[in-house]
């Protein structure tokens, strides 16, 4: 069987390097914002080419800090509108309405999946104060329309890149740069992953960094001053030291995604089935390899009959979660049909190209 993803395999790469990280991290007696937090928060400033990096303790907790962050300087309030995509993973929609705002759910672009900016400049009302735009896949979001309607109309431009550490526009710009302020998970799967939860917040906005510094460890100043009641969302040290080691790994491991997500280009020959668009390759990380058709199910078994474990991302959309009953009767009629097509094939850095050459046979000779 190829399965999706062996994160034994993936990170029993690196067991030599994590060996000494955490031998060092035992003797270094500091466990908790030491040395190796913040060492990594250097790193993966430089890496994104932002003024800041402030680590957290997951995904969620980066992207709900930057919402606060923006209530606290007066920027955002309660009730305020902010777009997001609807067919994004249910994260980024939960750090909108757990920081007591409105999501407004915005149909994707059929070809690039991620946020349709006419859609978004139709949703706009005059309580949408933010958009929240996500890298989906791997796969940047439509830059330049998104920050010109942002820019037009007075939004703050937020991003979660929770899927795309290292994509990259021609211009140099890269995922975390692309925004007012974005938030990255560094959950196991993600193309830079670690060893359990972990995240960041990259933002060249001065005041957002000095105040989400400050909410993710008690709202504290200082060791016996605190100025917002704030949390507990520290990025953990021990993580760091993974983190660190990682990251140094992270632009040839996406070159290698590339590679593959190009032969499975070349290889997959059917009619039937939609592949990703792959324009602006630097721009895309492909976390995840996502193909289209329309008989998705018995795709996804065939495939599994013949020995190849495929996932959904995602099989249930938003709008149709429990938790989000008040959604329900919204007219999305291009997340529903997405959600009912997509199929992610197998791509992680440990796959080789017979395997891929097997997978893309078998897609070739579906009917
Ligand atoms: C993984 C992910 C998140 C959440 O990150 P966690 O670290 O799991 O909290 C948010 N948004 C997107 C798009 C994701 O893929």
């Amino acid at each position: 069987m190829i399965k999706f993803l062996d994160l034994k395999r993936i990170n029993a790469r690196y067991k030599n390097e994590y060996d000494e990280g955490f031998k060092k991290f035992l003797n270094s007696g500091s466990y908790i914002l030491g040395n190796e937090v913040s060492k990594f928060e250097s790193e993966f400033k430089l890496y994104c080419g932002t003024g800041h990096c402030i680590g957290t303790s997951n995904g969620l907790d980066a992207l709900r800090l930057i919402f606060e962050g923006y209530k606290i300087l007066g920027k955002l309030n309660a009730g305020d509108e902010v777009l997001v995509p609807a067919n994004t993973y249910i994260a980024s929609v939960l750090a909108i309405s757990s920081s007591n705002l409105r999501p407004v759910l915005v149909e994707p672009d059929s070809n690039s999946l991620n946020i349709d900016v006419n859609r978004a400049k139709m949703a706009l009302t005059p309580k949408t104060k933010a958009i929240l735009g996500v890298h989906l896949y791997g796969k940047l979001y439509n830059v330049n329309d998104l920050e010109a309607l942002c820019e037009a109309n007075d939004l703050i431009l937020i991003e979660d890149a929770a899927q795309a550490h290292g994509a990259c526009m021609v211009n140099g710009r890269k995922a975390g740069n692309v925004s007012r302020a974005a938030a990255f998970s560094f959950y196991p799967t993600k193309n830079l992953g670690a060893m359990g939860d972990a995240g960041a917040i990259t933002t060249n906005d001065d005041a957002l960094a000095q105040v989400v510094n400050k909410l993710r460890n008690y709202g504290r100043s200082s060791s016996y001053e605190n100025d917002f009641i704030g949390y507990n969302c520290r990025l953990d040290e021990l993580q760091a030291v993974f983190l660190r080691i990682k990251l140094r790994y992270l632009d040839a491991e996406n070159e290698k995604r590339r590679t593959m997500a190009q032969l499975y280009m070349k290889l997959i020959d059917n009619e039937e089935i939609i592949l990703p668009e792959m324009d602006h390759i630097s721009e895309h990380v492909f976390h995840l390899f996502v193909i289209r058709h329309k008989n998705r199910d018995r795709l996804k078994s065939y495939l599994f009959e013949n020995g190849v474990e495929t996932l959904i991302y995602y099989p249930k959309p938003i709008h149709h979660q429990k938790a989000y009953a008040d959604l329900k009767d919204l007219p999305l009629p291009i997340t529903d049909r997405l959600h009912n097509e997509v199929l992610s094939l197998p791509l992680n850095v440990c796959l080789n190209s017979s395997e891929i050459e097997k997978i893309a046979n078998l897609l070739t000779d579906f009917r």
